[in-house]
């Protein structure tokens, strides 16, 4: 049995109920054979690929809070600190009733080699909770963070873990938790990132995983001889990622005429008006009905289960930005008999590896989310540099650093690709890439 299959089979019965997170460490250690192969002695004394799927520790801790009857909640939250081999632990918080620890650690691990692809010193770490703000005053939300982030304090900070927005936490969470923080350790650093401007925040965080998300995609397509000039895209997702992929995508010449959220999705025949989006998801935090309801070009359909709503229509590129394994077999069954020729991921692992593997054996260019949606975390280090240096850098200079990430990043992932016989193959070369990186800082560091 080769190397990989051994430590395969050794974390499937070790983590036999968290199922995101085998699916994530199939998915990387398959496409990293060719490289594995190479060193398999080395790394095999070394037990490296042991210690990179086991987390370098975890927190588990219970956030009691107080709702708006007087009545005690109680949550859970989590932390993982995955690994440090190339600087602090980064990742964001995900607040969603589906959060559990298999889940986290998906992110996590998936996010030691987005983090190291960025070309920054950041570490691979995540966390969340079981809470949904969904529903919920302004004054719950703030007492949920104000206890969540009493426990988290204990083991987070700017040189140690930073951590982040994601599903769930947006500005609004990020600043009670922010206060929170100063205000039990008595520091004022950049502990979190997706800051207010008024605060420490950076300029372009909040557009970057979207916009990251198109500058990949349109080098991608330049790279193939093609481009997103006059193409129509199938966005999923209403959310952070998916309003701002909407914006760039329609910046560089392309028609997004869909997006959704976890009622139901929109198809808008003109394109999505992104500022009646914004209103209606950012503003009001509605659902999409009422999107609908305002534009007389929109068709909305309730969300059915078996249905594939976004995916059954007619598009050149989709770009999945709403959650995991939102993407199916039959979803890439539907994208490829209805002319798609590419699919790039805004949300993380959105596509099934059934779909992956279908999508890329038919000719469709695929980027992993790893990726294609790293510009939020590289914007979000860059935002710890400003903090560092207590300065801060124009939109322009931000997006200018942010798009020659990106750039960098396609050309890391297609080199690689190159490098190890999978050209094109843009899911090996991701990880490849980001692999390369971690492994050399963790042999470098010695066994710890
Ligand atoms: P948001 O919470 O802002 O938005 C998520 C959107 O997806 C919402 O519109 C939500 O619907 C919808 N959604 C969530 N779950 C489902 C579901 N099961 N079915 C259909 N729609 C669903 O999150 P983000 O936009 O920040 O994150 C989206 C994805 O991108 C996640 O996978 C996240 O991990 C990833 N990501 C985010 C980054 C960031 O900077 N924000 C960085 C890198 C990756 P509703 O409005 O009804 O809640």
């Amino acid at each position: 049995m080769s190397y990989v299959d051994e430590v395969l089979e050794r974390v499937r019965t070790k983590n036999a109920s968290e199922p995101e997170f085998l699916q994530a460490v199939d998915e990387v250690l398959n496409s990293l054979r060719p490289v594995i192969e190479a060193n398999e002695e080395k790394f095999k004394k070394e037990a490296l690929l042991e210690r990179l799927c086991e987390p370098e520790r975890q927190f588990k801790f219970r956030v009691p809070w107080v709702d708006d009857n007087g009545q005690v909640q109680v949550n859970t939250g989590y932390r993982v600190q995955f690994n440090s081999a190339i600087g602090p632990y980064k990742g964001g918080l995900r607040l969603h009733p589906s959060v559990n620890i298999g889940i986290i650690k998906f992110l996590g691990f998936e996010q030691i080699f987005k983090n190291s692809l960025t070309g920054l010193p950041i570490g691979g770490g995540k966390g969340g909770s079981d809470f949904d703000p969904k529903g919920k005053s302004d004054r719950e939300v703030m007492a949920f963070c104000q206890s969540f982030m009493t426990e988290l304090c204990k083991y987070i900070g700017a040189d140690t873990d930073v951590p982040a927005g994601d599903i769930g936490t947006g500005a609004r969470e990020i600043g009670y938790m922010f206060g929170q923080y100063k205000r039990i350790r008595g520091v004022y650093e950049g502990v979190l990132t997706g800051k207010g401007l008024s605060y420490g925040g950076s300029l372009a965080r909040t557009e970057a995983t979207g916009y990251g998300l198109l500058y990949f995609t349109d080098e991608m397509l330049k790279s193939n001889g093609k481009s997103l000039e006059g193409k129509i895209c199938a966005v999923s997702g209403a959310g952070n990622v998916a309003i701002y992929a909407i914006q760039k995508a329609q910046q560089l010449g392309a028609k997004p005429v869909t997006c959704s959220d976890s009622t139901g999705w929109i198809y808008d025949s003109e394109g999505i008006d992104v500022d009646l989006l914004k209103e209606v998801k950012e503003v009001k935090r509605a659902r999409l009905s009422e999107y609908a309801a305002k534009r007389p070009s929109a068709e909305y359909h309730e969300k059915k289960a078996g249905e594939h709503g976004v995916w059954t229509v007619k598009c050149d590129v989709a770009l999945p930005c709403a959650t995991q394994n939102e993407l199916d077999l039959d979803d890439a069954k539907a994208l490829v008999a209805n002319g798609c020729f590419a699919v790039a991921e805004g949300a993380n692992m959105p596509t099934t590896l059934e779909a992956t593997k279908y999508l890329q054996e038919n000719g469709i260019l695929f980027a992993p989310g790893k990726a294609s949606n790293a510009g939020g975390v590289a914007t979000s280090a860059l935002e710890m540099s400003q903090n560092s240096e207590r300065l801060s850098w124009t939109f322009e200079e931000v997006d200018g650093k942010l798009k020659d990430i990106m750039v960098n990043i396609f050309r890391s992932a297609d080199s690689a690709a190159k490098k190890y016989g999978c050209d094109g193959d843009y899911v090996a070369g991701a990880n490849i890439a980001g692999f390369e990186k971690v492994v050399d800082a963790m042999l470098a560091q010695g066994v710890c």
